[in-house]
């Protein structure tokens, strides 16, 4: 059922502007398709802090024509050091930079998000296959002869928007998973961790904190991630630790303000530097981590799971946005290899995607766990990462980053 030149391109709906909705509209404009972008939220102004884009995620954005844009905003940590809690002591590095780059073939990368979608939603709003209607959301589709109807909100009015397939890339709670029957029984699961989020002005920041370098500090039960953003402007500081939360607990989870060490005892312990860096906050935020098996089917006939839809994962490997980014490049791959074919496009895509994603899942579980090791445990792994050359902790990255 291959297309010929001049026939019509198939039309694709994407629920859901985040990296990975906005990632898979350009990749697919890119392979000669129609797309059409809704987004629920009124813009596409902040929300979030910084990421960690690995190479893998980076080399698929080069592709797409983004280095150039991406230049700008981003910056490129020399490496990754880290270091224990309690004494501030080195453990190991990790070393990225340029290594990252000959190794992997592209550079590792830290930006903003609200950078990132920038760059993304420039380079959609440029592509003449693109449209991105924002206020839009996405709630329901049906089947129709030769393709699907997807129903969208947008204030008072109901539109129908006639495409050939759907793609649900409305992120880690979504609705679009279960209404379209692949997710009902595995609802997110309160992981029984917190991710509290600051931007640290540099020059409040310590010294250590303002290197172009990624700090990983490991603790009993808690960790700390920090690296500079924003042409060092700004630290971006990530605190994960194990909580007793409960969402009725503060009515606004997202806008906590106050002293971490005094919020999560889990920091109080803490060495004096990295206490130093934590006080430096003006402002917490606190993102609840959630836990959900990553879907089993990722497609129904005319429609796909994208993103944290199919595989929402816990942040300790930083690759959640990064396999969604895989992900988008993956579906344009597999719509070039079946031209005109929905269907066979949708089960390449999965068979693409599926088994990888999972095993990213996984990984980044069992991440967490090996982080916030306590006690002789504890002090083994940090005698394993001591022991372990330059080249075997690069090593252990190669099946991620350079896939
Ligand atoms: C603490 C923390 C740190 C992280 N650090 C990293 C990192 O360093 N590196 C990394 O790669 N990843 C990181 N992640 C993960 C990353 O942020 C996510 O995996 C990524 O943003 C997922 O992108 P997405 O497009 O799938 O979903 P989202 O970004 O959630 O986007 C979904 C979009 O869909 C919209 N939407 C929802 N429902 C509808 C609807 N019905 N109709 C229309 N639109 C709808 C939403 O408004 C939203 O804009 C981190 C996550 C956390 C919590």
């Amino acid at each position: 059922m291959g297309a010929g030149p001049s026939a019509k391109p198939l039309h694709v709906v994407i629920a859901g502007g985040g990296i990975g909705g906005l990632t898979a509209a350009l990749a697919l404009a890119q392979a000669g398709l129609r797309v059409t972008a809704l987004e629920r939220a009124p813009g596409f102004e902040e929300v979030g802090a910084g990421l960690q884009l690995a190479p893998n995620a980076v080399r698929r954005l080069r592709a797409l024509g983004l280095m150039p844009a991406l230049e700008r905003p981003s910056l490129r940590p020399e490496l990754v050091r880290i270091r224990g809690a309690g004494d501030s002591a080195e453990i190991a590095r990790i070393p990225l930079g340029p290594i990252a780059e000959l190794r992997w073939g592209a550079p590792y990368l830290v930006i903003h998000r609200a950078d990132l979608l920038g760059v993304l939603v420039a380079a959609c709003k440029a592509h003449p296959a693109i449209d991105i209607m924002t206020g839009t959301e996405v709630v329901g589709f049906a089947a129709t002869a030769g393709g699907v109807e997807v129903a969208a909100r947008r204030g008072a009015e109901t539109l129908r928007i006639a495409a050939d397939c759907v793609i649900a890339a409305d992120g880690v709670r979504s609705r679009l998973r279960e209404r379209f029957g692949l997710g009902f029984a595995d609802r997110p699961v309160w992981s029984g961790r917190t991710a509290w989020r600051a931007l640290v002005p540099a020059a409040q920041a310590p010294d250590f904190a303002r290197k172009l370098e990624t700090g990983l500090w490991l603790g009993p039960r808690a960790h700390l991630v920090h690296y500079p953003l924003r042409q060092g402007d700004s630290i971006n500081v990530v605190a994960i630790s194990e909580d007793a939360w409960r969402a009725d607990d503060a009515p606004d989870i997202w806008s906590i303000s106050g002293d971490l060490t005094a919020l999560s005892p889990a920091f109080a312990r803490w060495s004096p530097d990295a206490r130093g860096l934590i006080a430096a906050a003006p402002e917490w935020r606190r993102w609840p981590l959630f836990d959900r098996a990553p879907a089993s089917r990722w497609t129904v006939p005319r429609v796909g799971l994208l993103g944290d839809a199919a595989h929402p994962m816990l942040p300790f490997l930083g690759q959640g946005a990064g396999q969604a980014i895989e992900d988008a490049s993956a579906l344009a791959a597999a719509f070039q290899g079946h031209p005109g074919d929905v269907a066979a496009a949708l089960a390449a895509y999965q068979a693409a995607r599926a088994a990888r994603a999972a095993a990213v899942v996984v990984a980044s579980r069992r991440q967490g766990a090996i982080y916030h090791l306590r006690g002789p445990m504890a002090l083994a792994r940090n005698l394993v990462m001591k022991r372990h050359s330059a080249n075997q902790m690069l090593s252990r990255l190669d099946w991620l980053y350079g896939e």
